[in-house]
Parts: C-alpha cells; structure tokens; sequence
C-alpha cells in the first residue's frame, strides 16, 4: 500500500508516542495521522475523516528507529568470532578476520556475495523496526548494490564508499601489520565525494550522503582536513569508527602527545555533524589507565555525537564507561546495531543494562534516556528534527510494536516494557515515509525466505575458502571452535 497525497491514514494505537514540548510524550489510546510522506496530528483523537484507518489498538506506536552505526552486510565474518579470538589482538573483533593474508593476498571477506549479503542486511534492519540506517563502513565497491536495495526495501539511508589510508594483512610470522598509504585515502575520498554528488537525495531524499574515513587509526592528519573540508563543502556529515581499539588510544597518546579524541579537536574536526563510532576507549575509562579525563567535555562542547553500539562490544567483554557519565557531560549518545543482530529494542536493553552494571547505579541509564538514545540522539547526530518522534511535520516513519504478547506480558510502562521485555520479533508494522515497508512482521520488498537461503549460501562459501586465508591454514573450526562438538555416529552393532 502506498500512501497517496491528499489521503489520510489514521492509526489508532494502544499507546502512542507523541513528541510534545521538545520531549517524547505517553498518549493512551492515541492516535497519529499520516498523510502524504508525513505525520500530520498526533494526539488522543482526530476531528477530520480517515480514508483508511490502521487498527493497533494492541500495539504500542513508536518513532522509526534509527540505527547510528550499522555493517550493512550479513557479517559473515564477525559471526565467527564469540567466546575467543587472538589475544594479541586486545579483544578486538573484525582484525581477527578481516586482514588478508599478506599484503595484497586473499581475504576473507572477497568470497562473499555482496547482493545476497547487503539484500539480508537491509531486510533484518526493517524487521527490527530500523527505518534511518547509517552505514557505518564499506570500503568495497558495492555503492550501486546499496542503493539497489535500499531503494527497493524502502528505507532511509546514510552512506557513502568508505575510505581509509592503510591496510591491515597478517605477515608470514603471523603478526598483525598496518600498510600505511595515504593516497588510497585521498582517492577515496574523490570516490565518496563523487558518490554523493551523483546521488544526494535520490529515492524521494531516502539517500543521503555522509563521508566516511572508516577508522580514525587509519586515518591521517591531511585526510582528516580534506574529509572535514568536504562535508562542509558538500552539506553532509562525517562518521568514523574512533577509539574502537584499545592500541589505538595509546598509539596516539604515544605519537602525538594527546588522546584522540584531543587530536581531534586540536584539528578543528569536531563538530556537530560528526558522528564517533564506539567512542570506547578515551580518557577516564578503566582500561586505557589514562585517568587524566576533559575528552567527554571536548566532544560535548564541540557537540559531536557518539553511536553506542553496546551488544557488539559486549560479545568481546568492552563497554562504555559509562552511558551516564557520557550523558551528564552533554554528549549527545545515537544507538547502533553494528554488525548482528540489527536489533535496536535489544540495543537497547543492552544500553541500559550495560549502563546500570558498569556504573554500579540502579538508577542510570534509564529506559528512557535508551528510548531518546535510539529515536532523538540519532535524529540530532544527523540534523534531522523531521525523524526520531511523532509530531505533525515530521516523516512518517512508525513503528508498530505488538504488546498483545505473552513475551512482553502484563504492561505498566510501555517504554519500559519495550526496553526490557520486547524484541525486534515483536515489531508487527513499519512505516518510513508512510509507506507501509514491513506487515505482519514480514518485509514486503522481497521473499524473506529466499534472501535469508541467499545469504546463507553466500556465508557458507565464504567459510570454506577460511583457510586458504589464514596465515598458516589453520581450518575455520580450531580458529572459532563451535560451542559444541559434532555428534559422533555411533558403530552398527549386530545382535
Ligand atoms: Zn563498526
């Protein structure tokens, strides 16, 4: 179904979430008006006549998700990686598959079926209530297959090539190595730039461009004042992974003298259209034993944004430090899903749980600051005040999540509920720009079944060529032991 100017769709929820006064607002048995690509009333009830209405008197409504940070691909590699990886590696999770076998060798990841990968990721981002994606670093070229699907599963998205000064490869010792070439950067830069240009706005302004240096360790000085040049030039924001790396904080200190996060800001790349993926180790977390603290306040007062991505960090045993500590000093927090699963509800309770254990303090990290984290930081690290909430003038992107549901159970507060109870299994309905985009739990773009065989057969073939990519061959499973042994066949025994 597609909504038709001119005609208006009323959904009638069971609680609604209306923005009001610059802040979300609780309506029971609301009601939220669509027409064209916008919200044209939220409120307890409508004077005008609907042309059709959307019963979800059992549903709880939301705005779309918006999903910060997100590895648009099936992440065929990192699936691999939980309960171990190299120890060397500091507990790092991608420099245990991604780095090809010596320099310019085979890599991981070349195997893979980009169509079938990216065609999942999207469908499982929707699925979960995900409708403002920002792709958080694809360095292949694989631009016109994002638009393809992107295009066609009706989401927003924030993208562009990724590009990077370096290159990690393993050497025959096994030892983790870094290429350092900044003209790759440079060149990739012109490709994301040209990239942007070319499609800046296309699918009704779905598409939008951000550049993306994908890694602040391998990024340089020059690359980062051309990237901080052209995001002005061009509109757009910046995103990169930045202290993801526990070598990569202390690298910098060591170099240059200054945390990250002051090198940053000493080059006048902060602002607030710069979007920090991770943000993990900087000054004051327990394990940099850098305890000399003032990075929060420099991102704060330069307003830039952090996408926390908790549940991919947590599976390698690292974490904020902390949600509230971040919050208090004014830094605007999105959330992200990063690599599996694309679930922002579970993101969510990961956020706030992480939050309230690494803070010792029952009281932080609330369900709602998650809640504003996931819908009003994401809006704002994009300079969007038309996503994230529910109010006459913004997108129509809902989410209709189902609360008739003995998983969720009986209901005093439904954003607590939400955070704590649902999954993105329970989102029934997803709107973006009014369309409908997911029924019934289902995307409508494409035969669910057939990208989930697709990408399955894409990982598959990906991890048999494992050890032909691995420095000394090594097979996939003494790598990444599976977390049970196969079943043995037991001997025929004749009676
Ligand atoms: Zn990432």
């Amino acid at each position: 179904m597609t909504q038709q100017d001119g005609k208006h769709t009323l959904i009638r929820a069971r609680w609604l979430v209306g923005f009001q006064d610059g802040e979300h607002r609780l309506i029971e048995d609301g009601v939220v008006v669509v027409q064209g690509d916008r919200i044209v009333h939220v409120g307890k009830e409508w004077e005008g006549e609907p042309d059709e209405t959307i019963d979800a008197r059992d549903c709880l409504a939301i705005p779309g998700l918006i999903s910060t940070h997100a590895h648009v691909a099936a992440q065929v590699t990192d699936r691999l990686v939980l309960d171990g990886g190299r120890r060397d590696f500091m507990r790092s999770g991608f420099l245990n598959c991604a780095p090809r076998k010596l320099l310019g060798g085979p890599s991981l990841g070349s195997y893979e079926d980009a169509d079938a990968s990216i065609a999942y990721a999207f469908a499982s981002l929707l699925r979960h209530g995900v409708t403002t994606i920002v792709e958080a670093g694809n360095t292949g070229d694989v631009g016109d297959i994002m638009l393809q699907h992107m295009g066609a599963c009706g989401a927003r998205l924030y993208y562009s090539p990724a590009f990077v000064t370096g290159e990690y490869f393993v050497d025959s010792d096994g030892r983790l190595v870094v290429h350092r070439d900044e003209q790759l950067g440079f060149d990739g830069l012109e490709r994301a730039i040209r990239f942007i240009e070319d499609h800046d706005g296309e699918f009704g302004d779905r598409y939008r461009g951000i550049l993306n240096p994908d890694e602040f360790y391998l990024s340089t000085p020059e690359l980062r004042r051309r990237t901080r040049e052209a995001a002005d030039r061009l509109g757009v924001g910046i995103t990169m992974h930045f202290c993801e790396q526990l070598f990569e904080f202390h690298e910098t200190v060591r170099l240059a003298g200054r945390t990250p996060v002051q090198v940053l800001a000493d080059e006048g790349f902060l602002a607030p259209d710069v979007l920090l993926g991770h943000c993990i180790y900087i000054a004051g977390h327990p394990m940099v034993a850098y305890p000399w603290e003032g990075d929060l306040e420099l991102i704060a007062g330069a307003g830039a944004t952090v996408a926390h991505a908790p549940l991919a960090l947590a599976r390698r045993g690292v974490f904020l430090s902390t949600f509230d500590r971040y919050q208090r000093a004014g830094v605007n927090i999105g959330i992200g899903t990063d690599s599996y699963p694309y679930d922002v509800i579970a993101e969510m309770r990961m956020a706030s749980l992480a939050g309230k254990l690494i803070g010792m303090d029952n009281e932080a990290a609330k369900a709602r600051d998650v809640f504003n984290a996931a819908t009003l930081g994401g809006a704002k690290a994009l300079g969007r005040d038309d996503l994230g909430r529910l109010a006459p003038g913004a997108k129509a992107d809902i989410v209709l999540v189902n609360f008739d549901n003995v998983a969720i159970g009986p209901v005093w507060d439904p954003i607590r509920s939400l955070v704590m109870c649902a999954s993105g299994n329970d989102v029934r309905t997803v709107l973006v720009g009014g369309k409908i985009v997911v029924d019934q739990g289902r995307v409508l773009f494409a035969d669910e079944h057939e990208l989930l065989r697709k990408a399955q057969i894409s990982c598959e073939t990906v991890w048999k060529e494992f050890p032909g990519t691995h420095w000394i061959g090594r097979p996939l499973a003494d790598v990444f032991p599976p977390a049970l042994r196969p079943w043995q066949a037991a001997p025929t025994v004749l009676s």
